[in-house]
């Protein structure tokens, strides 16, 4: 009451000196609806320091260029947007900053939106110092976009952009038929920090248009923002429009690459990438006409085809809209490609993308390839890519011998943190020397750092727990990072342990602890995870179908289960009992399982739980280590459908383990639309044989060093390509009959 009494009067002053800029204090949903309806040209809205749960802002009005309506926060950083929370704007020369969104998610499909409703759309506004971290729907596959743009001439900069775990592109610009396609928006100093795989599509952070208006320019810009670990999928920017320019950002370690996948004459200039030779790590791909690659830097990148450091594609002949445009004209021009695994040309070539690069310039650009090797591979015609001008350091075998130079290539670091060749003569080839890089504090604001991210197994205090207490007590009392230290003796189960942190059971050194279990041992719960370390489980007496590890349904963030040296007894192969089982909507960024010994269980692993077509899968990193597996069904079970191609995973490992008197008949081991498959050095005695499925992209399946005793050879089947079977056997045993 008393407030509302406050912004009556501060309305009441104002018309006296109608000129003046007021600043409207609110307390709740109520009075700020009333403050909104208010607003005059120069005024400020400013939301009271606290919590605002469930608050769907609906922010309208019309200020100037000089005086525009503003909504802020009391004190930046202190104005919590959470729960159930979103934000609308429409009009003109709205400005909105200071605000956090942190502990929910939207109940629309957009968190922040520059437009009311599709009549109602933001024009010269901006977003500024905003933050959303986390901010993600719970079950993965449920889409929304954080930052959706609309309109034009909107800003969004100097903000913090993190943790999106669900589907759907961080910031969208939206150009549907109808509304103003010249957007020219702004996207700068913003920090877009870590975003995990999705395990599917629509993990792009920034996406400028869709495949429909891509024909139209945008003419917007992405500039000097911090890409930081943005590895959701194979597109980190995906520009789907023309006339827009991407320049002077700075990418770490992020996989994927930014593509221009739609539109023509786009511009990407003057930006640095390091990967750190993190797997996937990409730079740009080109596709369409008349793009221009230029002074950009590269260092460290270890992707390669669609993900090379650069690749440039072979397009569909006529393409419709939302194929592969033919690359026509594009400019290539003083790019340095440092330590980096490839440079991929008329890269995807096959039946269908069969029309190469044409009238294609690739001049003056520095290329030194990873440990000496040569980068550059075709993966068709590249006559229609004149080279010139271009130096590489030594390689045997180039590929491309006219127009890149071989020579000793000596590089030093300089002030600005790029590797610059030593010899003068070469100052005007590759990356220019006036980069600068943009720094940390330069995005981002100063009030917000990433929330802690999931304390890492064993960072937490040890607790001892010994036989006879309750480890469903020890549980509940422990915190992120925690270890359940375990004594030697029984310890028995009732009830699985829910976990919602990341949490350590382990027996203590020269322990035996055994864990007596009925029924399951742990369920997964948001934010959960468990290591589980030095014990013996004896399942024997579980008399259900059930998974000793569980996930609970749509739990976010992605959790990790590791299993070491650990030894689990169950009721047999035939009972369905369970080792590790994934759910849907959920994602594990790894599951391993080293130096342990599984006897008598059903599937050890088991990752089939996403059953739609669309490229789900359960998780990123299966490693299997180390371990003995006695009649199990199934060691493990991993299934990826459909025929997306903008994922790295799954990827799967299994190196120095025994696999005996396993297998349920069809297989001991299945791996279903896995990308990159490691099997090594295992000994498979009287089982069913490894089942390899391909159905999409280029996966590299490797099966090495294997001992088949007894034991049919792999199977590998092709579900999508027409060539021979794609997959590196060598070095395998077979012996006896199987
Ligand atoms: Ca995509």
């Amino acid at each position: 009451m008393l407030l509302r009494a406050a912004l009556t009067i501060a309305i009441g002053a104002s018309t006296a000196h109608a000129a003046l800029a007021r600043d409207i204090a609110v307390a709740d949903q109520a009075q700020f609806k009333a403050a909104v309806k208010a607003a005059k040209p120069g005024d400020s809205i400013i939301l009271a320091d606290g919590e605002w749960r469930d608050f769907q802002v609906v922010f309208t009005g019309t200020g100037t260029a000089d005086k525009p309506i503003t909504l802020t926060a009391r004190t930046k950083g202190k104005v919590v947007l959470t729960g159930q929370s979103n934000l609308r704007m429409g009009g003109r020369h709205l400005v909105v900053s200071g605000l956090l969104f942190r502990g929910g998610a939207s109940p629309t499909n957009q968190v922040i939106s520059f437009r009311r409703d599709s009549k109602t759309l933001a024009f010269d506004s901006r977003v500024t110092e905003v933050v959303i971290d986390g901010y993600s729907k719970p079950d993965r596959r449920a889409e929304d976009i954080w930052v959706a743009l609309y309109g034009t001439g909107n800003r969004v900069d100097h903000s913090h952009f993190e943790g999106k775990t669900n589907a759907g592109v961080t910031l969208a610009v939206i150009r549907r038929a109808g509304d103003p396609l010249d957007n020219r928006h702004r996207i700068d100093h913003n920090y877009f920090g870590p975003r995990p795989p999705l395990g599917s599509n629509g993990g792009e952070t920034i996406r400028i248009g869709t495949s429909e208006e891509s024909l139209s320019a945008s003419n917007s810009i992405v500039e000097r923002n911090i890409f930081d670990r943005t590895s959701g999928e194979v597109e980190i920017v995906s520009i789907k429009s023309g006339g827009n320019v991407v320049r002077e950002n700075l990418v770490l370690e992020s996989q994927g690459a930014f593509v221009l996948r739609h539109g023509n004459g786009n511009l990407v200039e003057r930006n640095i990438f390091f990967g750190n030779n993190a797997p996937d790590t990409g730079g740009v791909r080109v596709i369409n006409r008349d793009q221009i690659v230029r002074e950009n830097y590269f260092e460290g990148l270890a992707g390669k085809d669609f993900k090379s450091a650069i690749s440039v594609m072979n397009g569909v002949p006529d393409s419709t809209i939302n194929r592969y445009h033919q690359v026509s004209g594009a400019r290539i021009e003083r790019n340095s490609v440092i330590d980096s695994a490839r440079i991929t040309l008329a890269a995807g070539a096959d039946a269908e993308r069969s029309a190469p690069p044409v009238g294609s310039r690739f001049e003056r650009n520095l290329i030194v390839g990873t440990r000496g090797a040569d980068p550059f591979r075709a993966d068709g015609d590249i006559g229609g890519i004149a080279f010139a001008g271009n130096i590489e350091a030594r390689t045997a075998n180039p590929l491309i011998s006219n127009g890149v130079e071989q020579r000793d290539v000596k590089l030093e670091r300089a002030e600005n943190g790029l590797l610059y060749p030593v010899d003068p003569a070469l100052a005007a080839i590759g990356a220019p020397r006036d980069l600068v890089p943009v720094k940390r504090e330069e995005v981002g604001v100063a009030w917000h750092r990433s929330s802690a991210s999931e304390a890492a197994f064993g960072t937490g205090r040890t607790t001892s727990v010994k036989p006879g207490a309750s480890l469903a007590a020890a549980v509940d009392k422990s915190r992120a990072g925690d270890t359940l230290s375990l004594a030697a003796g029984a310890y028995d189960l009732a009830a699985p342990l829910t976990l919602r942190h990341r949490l350590t059971i382990a027996g203590t050194k020269g322990a035996a602890p055994v864990l007596r279990i009925a029924g399951g041992l742990a369920q997964i719960d948001g934010g959960g995870g468990l290591r589980i370390e030095n014990i013996e489980i004896d399942a024997r007496s579980v008399g259900a179908a059930l998974s000793l590890v569980a996930v609970g349904r749509a739990v976010a963030p992605n959790y990790r289960i590791q299993f070491d040296g650990v030894t689990v007894r169950g009721p047999g192969k035939a009972s369905r009992v369970d080792a590790i089982a994934s759910a849907p909507g959920t994602f594990a960024e790894s599951i391993e399982i080293r130096g342990s010994h599984f006897a008598d269980m059903g599937t050890i692993i088991s990752a089939t739980a996403e059953q739609e077509s669309k490229g789900w899968y359960a998780a990123e990193r299966t490693v299997i280590a180390d371990s003995h597996f006695d009649r199990v069904a199934l060691v493990a079970d991993l299934l990826r459908k459909g025929t997306d191609e903008s994922t790295f995973g799954p990827w799967f490992a299994m190196t120095g383990s025994q696999v005996a008197d396993s297998g349920n008949g069809d297989a001991s081991l299945r791996l279903s639309g896995a990308q990159h498959v490691d099997i090594a050095g295992n000994r498979f005695v009287r089982s069913a044989p490894v089942a390899v499925i391909h159905s999409v992209g280029t996966p590299n399946t490797r099966i090495a060093n294997n001992l088949f005793n007894h034991t049919r050879a792999p199977r590998i089947e092709e579900l999508a390509w027409k060539g021979p079977a794609r997959a590196e056997l060598s070095g395998n045993i077979m012996e006896g009959r199987p």
